[in-house]
């Protein structure tokens, strides 16, 4: 096992474990301690087969990498270009603001979308078939990312010219970023690919 297919907690300094601690508020001595591992496994736990595994990002970007679960693709290269450009960008800009975050689903083959819209979880013409949208979760966290972490994930991701849908309606659905707004979704569905590429780039 190479250090990058460590999950992310294993690969922690002593001030990612501060922040960790003063997060669920444990004692913060920058110690992996009894404690602290206990709360790992507890988030791991509650997550079930969602591991927090994380991979190498391919050439090019910083972010994404190999599924988490089977799939759910994590590949950049399946966005489009100028969409993935300004979500490397939002990563950049959270990172500096000392937030993890992590992708957790872009591209969605039409095959998944009709699967979730099938559990009613989701649509079958998702933004995400189109190369369109990315989820972006804590890495420790994931879904349980604090108030900060999604404030933060939409003031940069909006500030970038894209669209957050918690702040667009869908209260619920916090990790969601897409290229353009819900008022333009059904004419860039209608459009060519090669129009697509243009209209995001
Ligand atoms: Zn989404």
């Amino acid at each position: 096992m190479t250090d990058d297919e460590l999950p992310g907690w294993a690969r922690k300094s002593k001030s990612g474990w501060m922040e960790f601690q003063g997060r669920h508020g444990l004692t913060v001595d920058g110690e992996p301690g009894l404690k602290t591992l206990a709360k790992v496994l507890e988030i791991e736990k509650a997550f079930g087969d969602q591991p927090t595994r994380m991979t190498t990002p391919p050439d090019g970007f910083t972010f994404g990498g190999d599924e988490l679960k089977r799939g759910v693709s994590r590949d950049p290269h399946l966005l489009l270009p100028g969409f993935a450009a300004k979500v490397e960008s939002l990563f950049a800009r959270m990172r500096a603001q000392g937030h993890d975050p992590m992708l957790w689903e872009g591209y969605r083959s039409p095959e998944r979308a009709q699967k979730l819209s099938d559990k009613g979880t989701g649509i079958k013409m998702s933004m995400h078939c189109l190369g369109a949208a990315v989820d972006i979760v804590d890495e420790d966290d994931m879904w349980k990312a604090t108030p900060e972490f999604w404030d933060c994930l939409g003031d940069e991701a909006e500030a970038l010219g894209l669209t957050v849908l918690y702040r667009n309606g869908r209260r619920r659905d916090r990790p969601h970023v897409q290229a353009i707004p819900v008022k333009d979704q059904s004419r860039f569905r209608g459009m060519t690919e090669a129009a697509r590429r243009d209209h995001v780039a």
